[in-house]
């Protein structure tokens, strides 16, 4: 048993700006290597040291991928739109 407990250490993804999980396997008082967002699976390269993130950058950007919630909410502001514009187009024509 370790007396010190493990420090956590939270990385935003550049890509979606949801929080990567980082392995417990990985080091953070050194480490330099790539992690996957669980998101949206872009790869990002992330350098660690002292349990402080020091470098990262977007390695591989996967194409935006929306979520459900995310479709739809777009799809009923696509379709409102849709509707007032119809409603305007009606209007105009008595
Ligand atoms: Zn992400």
């Amino acid at each position: 048993m370790k007396g010190k407990k493990g420090k956590t250490i939270e990385i935003e993804c550049l890509v979606c700006g949801e929080i990567v999980k980082i392995p417990n396997l990985i080091d953070i008082e050194d480490y330099d290597g790539q992690l996957t967002c669980q998101k949206c699976r872009s790869l990002l390269q992330v350098k660690l040291v002292g349990s402080k993130v020091n470098k990262y950058r977007v390695v591989k950007k996967r194409p935006r991928q929306l979520t459900a919630e995310e479709y739809y909410q777009i799809k009923r502001e696509a379709e409102k739109e849709i509707k007032e514009f119809e409603a305007g187009i009606r209007g105009e024509n008595g």
